[in-house]
């Protein structure tokens, strides 16, 4: 396998019809080192499965969402020069999507709402390879299950890093001898072969897992923004590009809410030293960012995140200060229930965490059951309606006067909670989720502008 080789991923938005895919063509005919081009499913399509999955919907109410997912699709397949090429195809996988949609236990198992949430992403590779054929490059599109192999924890899998290796290497690499591979983000296969899925946002995970097993050099993701920005383009037009990061802040910046990245992309570019690129495939030629082992420059404040609908969890006993272990317990049953705590304080008598709780999700369901259970061994006080604001950075501990710049900044909000992380890269705090908007543009204001 070429040693230059580059993974290209493009997100929902770049896919969403056949003109921006056509912008992703190009840019993947340009580069020849590109050979694996990795799809989300087109923009809304997810989102519309995650419906069909979740929510006991009438029948009528199921043609509907359909129906909204039948239209973008399709509307690229007339566009097609020569439809006709994958035109069964597409309407068999629809099919297939009616099936899982209509099937009476779709809201209860969890392996066929993946096996329905799987189908965006086999229709946008379907028709991106096809797209590809049209710019005159002998493209094909290959089923990732055959090599992404994942645990079988259903919407939230794991992936199998050594499996995904020998995968990779027996099944795709002969592939992209003599084509250019276009296949499917977020979707993987647990070892009996049942369809499972990375979890929301996952193909930048999957775009970087095969850059690893295929020992690319370079991965690139491919989105709707020029770069990795210092806050959420959407919450300032203040925020501007960052022409580079480390891996480090990189991971902490997509942990802490930076949806530009999902936060396990960085895990295999820094296990692999894979060079990732982030850029606008509507706008390649503005550039991007680059996020490496080492950078160039390593400035105190890189960028401000937020991550939304946090809980706020606070554990008691009154007797903690002689009860050894308690700690112990608390975290037995957080990790039995596989969630990470990322921030948290502690106390002689109480010990207060955060846990992530978007609506719907699987950490929700597990977020419940995690506090019935800590309910028994403690008293359990649990606050809503939080977010965490994050400024990431270098070495925010040890440098003079680089905490209180940014306490000073924000020294009229209200700071739920305050945290410096493990590492030296992140401060956060825990703030209401009426204010966290304003502090990001106020610290955004003074550390940035
Ligand atoms: P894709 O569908 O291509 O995966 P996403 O919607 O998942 O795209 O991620 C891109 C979006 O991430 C941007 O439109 C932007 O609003 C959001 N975002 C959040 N934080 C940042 C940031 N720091 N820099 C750039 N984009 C960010
Ligand atoms: N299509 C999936 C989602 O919307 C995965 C992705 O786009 O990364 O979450
Ligand atoms: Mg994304």
């Amino acid at each position: 396998m070429s040693t230059q080789l580059n993974v290209a991923k493009f997100g929902g938005t770049s896919v969403a019809n056949y003109h921006s895919i056509n912008n992703c063509a190009s840019i993947v005919v340009k580069n020849k080192h590109t050979k694996l081009m990795v799809v989300s499913a087109a923009a809304g399509v997810t989102n519309h499965l995650v419906m069909l999955a979740n929510t006991a919907l009438t029948s009528q109410q199921i043609t509907d969402v359909i129906v909204s997912i039948r239209k973008i699709q399709v509307a690229i397949l007339n566009e097609l020069k020569r439809p006709s090429e994958v035109n069964d195809k597409l309407f068999e996988l629809l099919d297939e999507l009616d099936g899982y949609a209509r099937h009476e236990e779709i809201n209860y198992k969890d392996d066929l709402k993946d096996a329905l949430m799987s189908m965006g992403e086999r229709m946008s590779s379907l028709l991106c390879a096809a797209v590809l054929r049209e710019h005159g490059v002998n493209a094909i599109n290959f089923d990732v299950r055959k090599v992404m192999r994942t645990d079988d924890r259903f919407t939230q899998a794991a992936p199998d890093i050594n499996t995904i290796k020998i995968l990779s290497r027996q099944l795709l690499a002969p592939e992209l001898e003599n084509h250019i591979v276009v296949t499917q983000g977020f979707v993987g296969a647990d070892a009996q072969g049942k369809t499972t899925t990375l979890g929301r946002g996952g193909s930048d995970f999957s775009a970087a897992l095969l850059a690893e097993a295929l020992g690319a050099a370079t991965c690139e993701i491919w989105t709707d923004v020029i770069g990795v920005y210092t806050t959420d383009p959407r919450i300032t037009d203040k925020a501007r590009p960052l022409p580079e990061l480390s891996f480090e802040e990189a991971a902490e910046m997509a942990t802490f809410g930076a949806k530009v990245l999902h936060p396990a992309t960085m895990e295999p570019a820094l296990r692999y030293d894979i060079h990732v690129f982030v850029g606008s495939s509507k706008e390649p030629d503005k550039g991007g960012t680059w996020i490496k082992r080492n950078c160039e420059h390593e400035p105190a404040f890189r960028a401000i995140t937020r991550r939304k609908d946090q809980v706020l969890v606070t554990v008691k006993t009154p007797k903690m200060m002689y009860a050894q272990g308690f700690l112990e317990r608390v975290f037995h049953i957080i990790a039995k229930h596989d969630l990470s705590v990322d921030l948290i304080t502690t106390s002689e008598i109480a010990v207060s965490f955060t846990l992530d709780n978007p609506p719907n999700s699987m950490s929700e369901k597990m977020n419940k059951e995690t506090i019935v259970e800590l309910s028994n061994i403690c008293e359990v006080v649990i606050e809503r309606d939080f977010d965490v604001v994050t400024v990431v950075g270098n070495n925010m501990h040890s440098s003079a006067g680089v905490s209180s710049r940014v306490f000073a900044a924000i020294s009229d909000f209200n700071l739920r909670m305050i945290c410096f992380g493990a590492n030296v890269h992140n401060l956060s705090f825990v703030v209401g989720k009426d204010d966290s908007e304003d502090i990001v543009k106020t610290l955004h204001r003074a550390l940035f502008e």
